[in-house]
Formats: C-alpha cells, sequence, structure tokens
C-alpha cells in the first residue's frame, strides 16, 4: 500500500492515520488531501482558554497482549511526527476485561501543524460526492484526475464507481456531543480515562495542561439534549465555582457497521486504497509497525 512511487495522490479526511499517510506518501508522491470540515477528525484539537487541546476523548490504547508489545515501537513511531508522549499513572478503566500497563498520554497539539506545513502536501477544502475508477486514473467529482486515492473507513462517500459498477457503501450519520470543562482541581481524582463511569457520560478523560485540568466526556445518548448549564449544575463531581470554561461540541460521524465495513473493504484496488481507520492504535500496527 505504501510501496507507491511518482504517483498522483488523494487522501480523503485528515484523521491522524490519514495524515500521517499523507506525510509519508508525500516523500515519493504528490499528495493532495481532501477535508470538507475541521483538520482532525475525531481527533480535532483546538485552543481552549489559550491551551492547545483535544475536544473529544481521545486515547491510544493496545486491546491485547501482541498488540502491547508493540506500544514502544508505536510510541517511538509517533513521537518521529512530534506527537509528545507521556506515561500516565493515574487511572485508567476501559469496558474491555484487558488491562494495558503502563497507560500513555498522547499530545498532537504540535503533530497537525508539523504535517500541514509540509510543502509537497496540498489540502483542499472539498467535499468528495464521486469516486469513479477509470482503467488508467481515478476521477473525483467527475473532473479531478488522480492516479490513486486513499479512503477512511468513516467517509461520507455514498458509493464508488468500481470495475463498471456503482458499489453501495452506505453509513450512517451519528451526530455525538462532548463537553469539556476547564477547570483549577482535577474534578475526579487520578483520573485519567475512563468508560462508563458516570450516568451523564459513556467516556470520561482529564487531562492536566500547565496548571489547569481538562475534563471531556462524550455524552451519553439519554442526556444529549441536555445544555451545558444542565451537567454545571447536576454533574456531582464538579464543583460549579471551579469552572473556568464550559462547551458542548458535536460531531458528525459517518458510521459503519462491520457488515458495511466488510462491504467497503472489498472494493481495494490498485487505484482505491481504503484505509482501517477504526482504531489508531490499530491502524498504525497494521500499516508501519513491522513485526
Ligand atoms: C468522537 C470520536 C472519538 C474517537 N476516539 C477514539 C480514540 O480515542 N481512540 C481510537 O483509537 N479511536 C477513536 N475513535 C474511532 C475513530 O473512528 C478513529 O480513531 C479515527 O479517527 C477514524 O478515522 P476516519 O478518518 O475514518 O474518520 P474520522 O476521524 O471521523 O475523520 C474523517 C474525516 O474525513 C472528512 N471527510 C469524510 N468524508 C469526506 C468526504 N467525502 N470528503 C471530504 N472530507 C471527508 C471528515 O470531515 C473528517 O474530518 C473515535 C471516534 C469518534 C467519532
Amino acid at each position: 500500500m505504501l510501496n507507491v512511487k511518482e504517483k498522483k495522490i488523494a487522501i480523503v479526511g485528515t484523521s491522524p492515520i490519514m495524515l500521517i499517510f499523507a506525510k509519508v506518501l508525500s516523500k515519493k508522491n504528490s499528495v493532495t488531501i481532501f477535508e470538507k470540515k475541521k483538520i482532525g477528525g475525531a481527533w480535532i484539537y483546538d485552543k481552549v482558554m489559550n491551551l492547545n487541546t483535544n475536544l473529544f476523548t481521545n486515547v491510544i490504547v493496545p486491546t491485547n497482549k501482541i498488540t502491547e508489545k508493540k506500544t514502544i515501537k508505536l510510541n517511538n513511531f509517533l513521537k518521529s511526527f512530534n506527537v509528545k508522549v507521556k506515561s500516565n499513572k493515574k487511572s485508567y478503566r476501559s469496558v474491555s476485561p484487558f488491562r494495558p500497563r503502563p497507560i500513555y498520554q498522547y499530545d498532537f497539539s504540535s503533530f497537525y501543524p508539523e504535517i500541514l506545513k509540509e510543502k509537497k502536501i496540498n489540502i483542499k477544502k472539498i467535499n468528495i460526492k464521486y469516486v469513479n475508477e477509470r482503467k488508467q486514473y481515478v476521477l473525483i467529482n467527475k473532473k479531478l484526475k488522480f492516479d490513486m486515492i486513499f479512503i477512511p473507513l468513516y467517509n461520507s462517500l455514498r458509493f464508488i464507481q468500481y470495475l463498471n459498477k456503482k458499489i453501495f457503501i452506505p453509513f450512517k450519520k451519528i451526530i455525538s456531543k462532548h463537553i469539556i470543562f476547564v477547570t483549577k482541581k482535577p474534578i475526579i481524582k487520578d483520573l485519567y480515562y475512563c468508560e462508563q463511569g458516570h450516568e451523564f457520560f459513556d467516556r470520561m478523560q482529564i487531562k492536566k495542561n500547565k496548571k489547569l485540568y481538562i475534563f471531556t466526556a462524550r455524552i451519553a445518548k439519554k442526556f444529549k439534549s441536555q445544555n451545558k448549564l444542565f451537567f454545571i449544575k447536576n454533574f456531582s463531581f464538579l464543583d460549579s465555582n471551579e469552572v473556568y470554561y464550559s462547551k458542548i461540541n458535536s460531531y458528525i460521524n459517518y458510521y459503519r457497521n462491520k457488515k458495511q465495513i466488510e462491504n467497503l473493504k472489498s472494493i481495494n484496488s490498485k487505484k482505491i486504497k481504503i484505509v482501517n481507520t477504526a482504531q489508531l492504535f490499530i491502524s498504525i500496527s497494521t500499516y508501519f509497525l513491522k513485526d
């Protein structure tokens, strides 16, 4: 997949793994990224009270013993892309029975500018609606010609024209809501990350940045219609006098289930590459870390 040179390559979206593909492929090819919204996908970073932080709960964690062995390699790989890595001694509680040790915390704030300053990578704010594989090239939106295109799993394309057939790749648009609080106290002592730890939230994360604590959480389905004042008032761990900043952000995910992902992956051809983006640890291990 990565062994190509002197090609004109299109990449859909800007989640970290797609940006890593862009950077690596740009060494020997010309690369254009198509991103219709903000840079980062589900890993968006933004300035909050002058702190550059992830807006959603994001962790990179191995899911079994085999992948856990790759953690040090993965950390070194990410460091080479300007990701800051530090070990985290605070509590990590996922719903998975596997308990990885140790847990690391990753800071992508310098990763994005590092990739985006790359002169050999073009970024175009264009929504890709059509991908049509022809004999000699791939035609994007009926007019842009590329030699190859790399497509992540959670993209908004509804079909791809391939081998003279229209392949439907349906998805479900899911809008998730995420709250962010900045406080002077950690809110929940000794917690780094937790799934299903509170009825309001199904993922919670607390990161320290300078002297402040940034709490991010994905709001549980039942509470999605509530506004931030509801959480400030009712989240029992929170001292409302300590909240310096609060906001609810939304994210549009073009979700595909297992069957839809298999259908999408079956498209893989010489010119159309489907990248497995389901989990960042697995994506990096699969494509970049040799055994
Ligand atoms: C809120 C959230 C948090 C997550 N947290 C984690 C985590 O902590 N750890 C983990 O391993 N996994 C996490 N995941 C799983 C996540 O799906 C992957 O880590 C990864 O980001 C998926 O990459 P992706 O490129 O497929 O999709 P996304 O990250 O959703 O990025 C897709 C990007 O492509 C753009 N795009 C889509 N279609 C088009 C188009 N047709 N034309 C132009 N641009 C387009 C979108 O605007 C978006 O920026 C999370 C998922 C979500 C939704």
